[in-house]
């Protein structure tokens, strides 16, 4: 493992100055000692916090500027300090990053893919102009919903959401500043803050095009990000993400999450980045297991000559994967979580 040795800016203050946050309504959960998960939003964003001996590490910045700013705070407030040193960002996603220039006077840690991805949201503004509209698209939403049940007018989670959307906009419609991570990695990357180590792995096209797995050993904790889900069986490749894959790539999933599982224990607490699921080693491990076979025997079916659809057959999920056979199929985007991986394994297996 790479570990790079990395000055820490001594005294750096917190941004956010005089002018109030707006109320977004932010929750904090405590997880261990020094680790804080923070969520705000209609879509539940989770922003984790460490405050170590080298200052406070800060994982993903949030939907813009002012709501990152709002986080920024109240991880101050929680941890009554201001000696902020990272911010790391996990995936590349507008909920993530579009927040960055809230942290623009501390080092932005990411991996050279989501670097790479950032750079292209500036150099290619099309790009992300869905993700631009999703305030606009939200409130649009919203108000339709009202329209047709008036009573969701007295639902104080209704105007939060409303107001929190009308935040987003301004800071959109102001410009947003795309501020790409300056200490980059390829594979993998520690960073060494006394008491703590926080440790990165690029995990590459899954969620996004560019997603990390963050591991806090000396806390316990996993940032898993949107990896994989409590309960459901992992998709290979969600139909949202275009980029393209090869078996060099699959390879690489899977020798990772085997590297953070055997890293993890029994009271490892694995998290997302949204909402406030904490997934346990014992139900991610047979997730990892299930990739792991799934994509041997899908490359043994090929090499020995059978059909896409002898695959199928030969490949039932309830008697070869037992270990995920309580898992549901519930990924909204696809019906049949388990065929669509065959499908997908076997494009681009050799
Ligand atoms: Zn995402």
């Amino acid at each position: 493992m790479l570990t790079v040795a990395l000055w820490i800016i001594a005294g750096v203050s917190a941004q956010p100055g005089p002018h109030a946050s707006p109320d977004l309504g932010i929750t904090v959960h405590r997880i261990s000692p020094r680790a804080a998960v923070f969520t705000v939003g209609p879509w539940n964003n989770s922003y984790l916090a460490l405050a170590t001996q080298k200052g406070i590490v800060v994982i993903d910045s949030g939907f813009s500027k002012t709501v990152a700013q709002a986080v920024r705070a109240s991880i101050q407030a929680e941890f009554q300090r201001s000696d902020f040193a990272f911010l790391i960002n996990s995936h590349e996603h507008s909920d993530h990053v579009f927040g960055n220039s809230a942290y623009s006077d501390i080092p932005i840690v990411g991996s050279d893919l989501l670097r790479a991805s950032i750079l292209r949201m500036k150099s290619e503004p099309a790009s992300i102009a869905p993700r631009l509209a999703i305030p606009e698209e939200s409130l649009a939403r919203a108000r339709q919903e009202l329209s047709k049940d008036p009573q969701l007018a007295h639902d104080p989670r209704v105007s939060r959401s409303e107001e929190f959307w009308k935040v987003v906009q301004a800071d959109y419609s102001a410009g947003v500043d795309f501020v790409p991570p300056a200490i980059t990695f390829d594979q993998r990357l520690s960073l060494n803050l006394g008491d703590v180590s926080v440790k990165l792995f690029s995990f590459g096209h899954w969620h996004s095009a560019a997603d990390t797995i963050i591991s806090i050993p000396e806390e316990d904790v996993v940032r898993l990000g949107a990896i994989l889900y409590a309960g459901q069986l992992p998709v290979v490749r969600y139909p949202y993400a275009n980029e393209p894959l090869t078996a060099a790539i699959v390879d690489h999933w899977i020798a990772v999450l085997n590297e953070v599982m055997a890293q993890s224990g029994a009271k490892t607490q694995f998290i997302s980045c949204h909402g406030w699921t904490v997934m346990s080693k014992a139900q991610c491990a047979p997730q990892v297991a299930y990739l792991g076979k799934l994509w041997k025997e899908v490359r043994r079916a090929k090499s020995a000559g059978r059909t896409l659809q002898q695959a199928k057959e030969a490949l039932p999920r309830a008697q070869l994967f037992a270990e995920v056979a309580g898992l549901t199929n519930a990924a909204d985007q696809v019906p049949n979580i388990h065929e669509h991986n065959i499908e997908e394994l076997w494009t681009l297996a050799p």
